[in-house]
């Protein structure tokens, strides 16, 4: 445990998997770094965790409070229920998460709350406390998120997916991406009606960030730094700190164990003894993340187009991730039998580690900004079907800004996915292949000794200790 007097950060992540990894995994660095780290979940992820003694053990720096969500027990939280977290958390959780922290005998030199988590920012401008938002998005994605206002005024929302509109027309009124982006590349809530709960719920969040004194970001500099250049006239400070998951391994204490601990759900670790058995770049892993889901039709193009690729392939299938109410319904024998042939499917699987085993070659994905993090890091090429959120974005920057993938947004049937899974391990994208091991070494690079990440991580922690000595200070002067 850190002494009394050493700065204390609490850390308040929205109530999703994709947002507690790497919120967790920086309180970990910052418990290395001997800081007292108080890290706030809801009470149902709190509850979640508790079940987990390996979870717990893992953590030992860390003191693990939570507050409710605002939802009621029985709530789902889960696929696109966990939208409901977005209007529950803004309306019902400032005043216990102001009365947690007002209550606590050690005051926190600073708040590091989630972007969407903005309440945080008015209770500590409230307790006088130094508030630092993190962002778990990239930075491409955080600045196009600060042009949903002008995207309106000038017309481009919403983006209607049917219909005789062109799609493919670039956007030009986000500066540093004007030859980049198009309209289908916009963030999922695009696509809604300006006055949309859940775009007004962006929009509102993302301007109040820029009350925080800085902003984190689950990035390196070699792979965005002109957008994160471009994100300086919002915040006098960035951190970009990531990929988070691999600064944690390169960091001297933490050079061994299990460091797929911060998953809410237990792995089916069996799939890594069925990875070792095949061969060399073979497999293509699938996954659609942790809120994504998919029609029966859209399953059984996904599923067809795997098994008629022919390529051994490995699928992480959640419980809840056919939305139909009857499930996935019969099976066709054909797909039975190619899946025991060359397949395998697993409820939850330890992504990090698949994605780091040699016999991986490739991933089909929905473009999590975790996912894409992970998978570049592993040097791993992607195909990404985007569905939600900041995932259009991100399938845009992984197929046009880095090449390290190709982008299959829009479409799902069968022939599409064959094609391009045959292209993407049979290696036919030569671009790809050279740019994904490039920026695979980059990444790695970022969070060594002397790498940017690495850097910006001290000066994170030098700048807390600063905060913590100027608190101390006036308080001495009061
Ligand atoms: N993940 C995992 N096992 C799975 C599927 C996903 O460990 O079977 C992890 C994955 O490593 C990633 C996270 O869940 O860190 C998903 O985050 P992402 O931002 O990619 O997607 P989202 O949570 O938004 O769906």
């Amino acid at each position: 445990m850190a002494p009394m007097d050493a700065p204390h950060v609490v850390i308040l992540p929205f109530p999703a998997q994709g947002h507690i990894k790497p919120m967790l995994k920086l309180a970990e660095l910052l418990s290395q770094a001997g800081f007292t780290v108080s890290f706030v979940n809801s009470d149902h992820n709190h509850h979640r965790i508790d079940q987990t003694a390996a979870f717990r053990r893992h953590f030992p720096g860390i003191k693990f409070l939570s507050i409710p969500d605002g939802l009621p027990p029985d709530h789902r939280r889960t696929g696109l229920a966990a939208l409901d977290l977005f209007f529950s958390t803004t309306t019902f959780c400032k005043p216990i998460f102001k009365n947690l922290i007002a209550s606590m005998s050690h005051a926190p030199s600073c708040i590091i709350s989630d972007g969407i988590m903005s309440f945080a920012i008015d209770v500590a401008e409230e307790l006088g406390i130094p508030a630092i938002t993190f962002r778990t998005y990239s930075a491409t994605c955080t600045w196009t998120y600060f042009h949903l206002h002008k995207l309106i005024q000038e017309g481009e929302i919403p983006v209607l997916i049917e219909g005789s509109e062109d799609m493919d027309r670039l956007i030009s009124c986000i500066p540093g991406l004007e030859n980049i982006m198009r309209r289908r590349d916009l963030p999922s809530i695009c696509r809604l009606d300006p006055q949309n709960q859940i775009l007004q719920f962006y929009m509102t969040q993302t301007s109040k960030m820029r009350k925080a004194s800085a902003l984190i970001l689950n990035t390196f500099e070699e792979l965005e730094a002109p957008i994160i250049s471009l994100l300086h006239s919002i915040f006098p400070t960035v951190y970009a700190i990531g990929p988070l998951h691999t600064a944690l391994k390169s960091s001297a204490v933490h050079n061994s164990g299990p460091y797929n601990s911060s998953s809410l759900m237990p792995f089916d670790e069996s799939c890594m003894e069925w990875l070792n058995s095949q061969n060399l770049k073979s497999v293509l892993y699938v996954s659609f993340g942790t809120v994504v889901s998919l029609s029966r039709d859209q399953l059984m193009e996904f599923w067809y187009g795997l098994v008629n690729s022919d390529k051994p392939f490995l699928w992480a299938v959640r419980p809840d991730l056919i939305w139909d109410e009857n499930g996935p319904g019969e099976v066709p024998e054909e797909l039975k039998m190619g899946t025991k042939k060359r397949g395998r499917i697993v409820g939850w699987a330890p992504q990090e580690d698949v994605l780091a085993h040699n016999a991986i070659g490739g991933f089909l994905t929905h473009s999590g900004w975790n996912s894409t993090l992970e998978s570049i890091t592993a040097g791993k090429p992607m195909i990404c079907w985007p569905i939600l959120a900041d995932q259009q974005v991100n399938g845009r920057c992984v197929s046009e800004m880095w090449k390290v993938g190709l982008d299959m947004k829009d479409v799902c049937d069968r022939s599409t996915v064959e094609k391009m899974v045959r292209g993407l391990m049979e290696g036919r994208h030569e671009e790809v292949t050279k740019s994904t091991n490039e920026i695979a070494r980059l990444a790695q690079d970022s969070v060594r000794e002397g790498g940017s990440s690495h850097r910006n991580i001290n000066k994170l922690i030098e700048d807390i200790k600063l905060l913590h000595a100027t608190n101390n200070a006036s308080k001495g002067n009061k």
